[in-house]
């Protein structure tokens, strides 16, 4: 051994490379380093450098996102290769590893098909009535690209004014009339804008059958006609919107011509065996939760989410044996848990998923009023490096707010990653944007804060139930509009898969192994480290992210 190489054996570990040996110029200090590399011709040994996962949680301090990086790897492939494919369940294979919240500001039918059609899933939120629930799981069931399947109505003898307020509301200019003002009711005639846009106020009692264009003089299709059919009657007659009537001419749904026009292939669409894109949704964990996942199995869910802030009760384990026992075909996610020992218990009772994540949402107050919780990066750790070992896939849920949070919870061993408040400002999450000193807005509040919880579903998450006095474990706030999930998710996909790139994994698969072979190499930041990382130093400036 050269007395380089044994000075160097005294000094640590060391670590062979083959990959890009650093070069050194002749007026470089001389270093042992340099030494070596001369006498080694041109293969050297670079130190160890950076934490393993491992080393990273190996103290007991809890951590959270912002308290670390990943140090860069080697590149040898174009970021688009990246593989985001992920389990979300045992079962269930995602392209993206993509979840949204079940929150009623978040996820309801809109939001879960965008999502789907982008390749991850929506979970629907359970505050409201079973039925309301189920039907949000039927219309993303029954999603057809192009076909509105759920066309807002008038009857003819709604007048002017109620389309103005339709109009005001919902912003959609084509109106279907049926007989009841219902889909599914015949059809009497359509409304656009060109019958409507120059009558002045005077108008506003016309009933609608005297403005509108009559069902005869009405071109439509026929219910089982494929969107390429409806795409050439639509050219062919220069129409705007094209209603599809059943065999009795009732309205079963509605084309719109900037849809087709705006229609995109969705290779990576999560979809069953059937085609269909899949849904999940949440429930809680009562005897009277049985029938609603009743109802929503009828209407065709792929995946069940118990939804309870402590997943670790009784409730929860029953609700997991009682889910699997009587749907063997459903897929059932459990949580939330931060430990291993919470894990342990739902992994026994026959979970297919896990959902970690307590206190940490954008919303939560629960560390605060219960002193309960895990900082996140440490509880992903910790649940996922348990429940891998049982190949039960985790969610990491809540505190993400930027691509590299979502990143870092993949690497710390999430297969994927449950958002709220960063889905809840675009365009296919409920309700209705508004401005605010300027600013266009949508709102967004914790299932767990006292304006959701005075609504039925969300109080048992928070085990509230029937208590006289709630405590409140959310806040209600806003958040800023993102533009459609169609514009959003892409650019989280580029996001994760410039990150996956630079630190050297070519796939989500290969993000968790390194990090299991200790190969990917993390450093914790100080608090000066984390200000040196973000945008620092300038009088002003724009952040504009895609
Ligand atoms: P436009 O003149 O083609 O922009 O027609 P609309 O204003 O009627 O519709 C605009 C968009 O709203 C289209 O992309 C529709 O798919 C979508 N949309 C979603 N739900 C509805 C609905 O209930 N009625 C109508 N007319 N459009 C809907
Ligand atoms: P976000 O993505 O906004 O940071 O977090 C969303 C997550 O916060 C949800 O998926 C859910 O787990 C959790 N959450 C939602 N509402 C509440 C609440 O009112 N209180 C608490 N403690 N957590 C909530």
């Amino acid at each position: 051994m050269s007395s380089f190489a044994q000075l160097y054996t005294q000094l640590g570990p060391v670590q062979q490379t083959k990959k890009r040996p650093q070069r050194y110029s002749i007026r470089d200090p001389v270093d042992i380093n340099m030494a070596e590399y001369l006498i080694s011709g041109g293969t050297t040994y670079v130190p160890e450098d950076g934490l393993t996962g491992s080393t990273l949680f190996g103290s007991f301090e809890g951590l959270t996102y912002n308290d670390f990086v990943m140090l860069p790897g080697f590149i040898d492939f174009t970021s688009d290769e990246v593989d985001l494919k992920s389990a979300l369940t045992r079962k269930i294979t995602l392209r993206t590893p993509f979840v949204s919240s079940p929150m009623d500001t978040v996820t309801e039918s809109n939001m879960a098909i965008g999502l789907a059609l982008c390749g991850g899933i929506g979970i629907i939120h359970h505050n409201c009535s079973v039925d309301a629930q189920a039907d949000e799981v039927r219309k993303v069931k029954k999603y057809k690209q192009g076909f509105i399947l759920d066309p807002i109505c008038l009857s003819p003898d709604n007048t002017l004014r109620d389309l103005r307020d339709v109009k005001k509301q919902s912003g959609f200019s084509g109106i279907p009339i049926t007989e009841t003002g219902r889909l599914g009711a015949a059809l009497k005639g359509i409304v656009t804008s060109r019958d409507v846009d120059f009558l002045g106020d005077e108008s506003l009692s016309r009933p609608l059958h005297d403005l509108m264009t009559p069902r005869d003089d009405l071109v439509v299709a026929h219910y089982g006609c494929t969107l390429e059919e409806a795409n050439e009657i639509l050219q062919s007659n220069k129409k705007g919107k094209l209603p599809i009537v059943n065999e009795r001419d009732e309205l079963v749904a509605l084309i719109s011509r900037t849809d087709l026009k705006k229609s995109r292939n969705y290779p990576w669409a999560s979809k069953d065996e059937k085609k269909q894109l899949i849904v999940g949704a949440a429930i809680g964990t009562r005897e009277e939760d049985k029938p609603r996942l009743e109802a929503l199995v009828n209407a065709g869910l792929d995946v069940v989410v118990l939804d309870s802030s402590q997943g670790n009760s009784v409730f929860q384990l029953d609700m997991i044996k009682y889910s699997k026992q009587r749907y063997p075909d459903l897929q059932v996610i459990g949580g939330n848990v931060v430990t291993a020992q919470q894990a342990k218990n739902l992994i026994d009772a026959g979970v297919d998923g896990l959902r970690v994540g307590m206190g940490v949402g954008s919303i939560c107050i629960t560390q605060e009023v219960l002193a309960v919780g895990r900082p996140q990066a440490t509880a992903v750790y910790k649940v996922a490096e348990y429940a891998r070992r049982f190949s039960v896939p985790v969610i990491a849920d809540g505190g993400i707010q930027n691509t590299g949070h979502i990143v870092k919870a993949l690497a710390l061993g999430a297969s994927t990653v449950m958002m709220g408040s960063l889905l809840a400002g675009t365009t296919e999450a409920p309700g209705q944007y508004y401005f605010q000193d300027g600013v266009r807005l949508k709102k967004y509040r914790g299932m767990g804060s006292l304006s959701a919880m005075e609504k039925s579903g969300s109080q048992q998450r928070y085990f509230s139930v029937g208590e006289k006095t709630k405590v409140a474990q959310g806040v209600s706030g806003s958040v800023v509009d993102k533009g459609s999930i169609f514009q959003f998710a892409p650019y989280l996909i580029s996001g994760v898969q410039h990150s996956c790139q630079d630190v050297g994994a070519l796939s989500l698969t290969a993000l968790r192994s390194n990090m299991y072979s200790g190969e990917l190499r993390f450093e914790k930041r100080t608090n000066s480290a984390i200000l040196e990382g973000g945008v620092h130093g300038l009088h002003s400036y724009e952040k504009r992210l895609y």
